[in-house]
């Protein structure tokens, strides 16, 4: 469900035709739906009825813009961080410390050191010695660290090789087979408090069968842990649940199949759920939009040529990712072509072969359900600007990242002292 519809021949974001917002900060863009927004954390909520007090912590690196993160602040979300810059971005947004957990395999001393200061609900840990190094950290600033450990249920997730997290050799979570020893060593330590059990198995996952196996071993592993004497009161499902990117493929479990698996496989864990969607909440909220430069001629396929490139939107040449691609003011007509960007690499390339609206150089296209790991992923690849981003709500749009000119970018470079000019020309 989403808010980019067509009005009048023109595909809006709500109430805000997209070709007024390429006139006004040009392309390429981000463009994201407040309303939308809002509609999957509802939608989200009402598919966890039933769960007492569940804390949903929206995993950052999804979409970490600001107001994005400001928005969700204000409907009461907490958040799941990965780095200390997400877990600075969380908070300058408004998110309470104590609704922050901080997941990843490579937390450093001062990124733990930053998180215990802040007073964050939870760390995940992802392997002994990184409990070891926060036990230390935590132990030094004379505080105690809330913990869990994140479990790899050694599942397949049926997912993107790329995207999938809870294998047997991924390089996420600890053992299952060892979960028991390393919380009593964890326990042993004063500064580590283990009140909870984590697992994530992936992303865009499209089956609800795998999330179940894994959730049903951390059920098991729960009850072991208390048996051992551990005050387990928190159990952390993580996120993943994929979101329709073609709809020519069977669409991914709604949320409301998901809530209803969960509480079928928690009841009677006696534990507050945790919960990271990413995706799920800002999936669908976003567009990137793009101005075709022309349109080449090509041996098979005429080849669409956008102003946009995969350093706007990685995910086609990282994950083989599919985006639905439209025209923002459809011409009459089909046409069958390769979607490419500017960038030097044949990588760069949006889409093979695709059955789309039919374009002409200067027309507006817009990728869909583009809102998660889009703009995040952005990069600089080929000196181009990074994209901005707009946010629209209702009638309303503002920029929410500008543009920065070239001239930033390049200016962030030094010459090394004997490259100077003056010192060359002394020589
Ligand atoms: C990436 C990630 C998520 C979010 O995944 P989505 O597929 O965007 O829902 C949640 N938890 C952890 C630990 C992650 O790494």
């Amino acid at each position: 469900m989403n808010h980019f519809d067509l009005i009048d021949g023109v595909l809006h974001a709500e109430a805000v035709p997209l070709t007024l917002i390429a006139e006004a900060v040009g392309t390429p863009v981000y463009v994201y739906s407040t309303a939308t927004i809002e509609r999957h954390v509802e939608v989200f909520r009402e598919a966890l009825a039933g769960i007492d007090d569940p804390w949903i912590a929206y995993a950052v690196k999804a979409n970490p813009n600001a107001a994005v993160l400001a928005t969700l602040a204000k409907l009461g979300l907490g958040a799941d961080v990965v780095s200390g810059g997400e877990l600075m971005r969380a908070r300058a947004a408004g998110i309470p410390a104590e609704r922050i957990v901080f997941s990843g395999v490579g937390k450093t001393a001062d990124e733990m050191a930053l998180a215990l200061r802040e007073g964050i609900g939870q760390f995940n840990l992802e392997s002994e010695p990184e409990a070891e190094m926060l036990a230390d950290v935590a132990e030094m600033l004379g505080m105690v660290a809330p913990c869990a450990y994140r479990i790899n249920p050694a599942v397949e997730a049926g997912t993107h090789s790329k995207i999938s997290t809870g294998r047997a050799d991924d390089k996420f979570g600890i053992a299952y087979d060892t979960a028991l020893d390393a919380y009593a060593r964890a326990a042993a330590r004063p500064s580590l408090k283990m009140q909870g059990i984590a697992v994530h198995i992936g992303s865009q996952l499209t089956d609800l069968a795998p999330s179940r196996a894994a959730f049903e071993k951390v059920g098991l592993l729960l009850a072991a842990l208390r048996a051992a004497g551990h005050a387990i009161v928190n159990a952390d499902l993580g996120g993943g649940l994929g979101v329709p990117y073609d709809p020519a493929k069977p669409i991914p479990p709604l949320p409301a199949a998901y809530g209803e698996m969960v509480r079928d496989v928690t009841a009677g864990w006696n534990a507050r759920l945790m919960f990271e969607p990413g995706r799920l909440i800002v999936g669908n909220a976003g567009v990137l939009l793009s101005r075709v430069i022309r349109v080449k001629e090509g041996v098979n396929r005429p080849f669409v040529i956008l102003d946009a490139a995969m350093n706007d939107l990685l995910r086609p040449a990282m994950y083989e990712a599919w985006h639905d691609i439209r025209a923002v003011v459809p011409r009459e007509g089909e046409m069958t072509a390769h979607v490419v960007g500017p960038i030097c690499e044949t990588g760069d390339t949006f889409a093979r072969d695709r059955e789309m609206d039919r374009v002409e150089a200067g027309d507006l296209v817009a990728f869909m359900t583009a809102g998660a790991y889009g703009a995040t992923m952005g990069n600089t690849y080929n000196s181009r600007a990074l994209t901005p981003e707009v946010l629209v709500s209702g009638k309303d749009w503002a920029v929410v990242r500008r543009r920065l000119p070239l001239e930033t970018l390049i200016a962030g470079d030094e010459l090394a002292p004997w490259l100077q000019q003056d010192q060359h020309a002394e020589a």
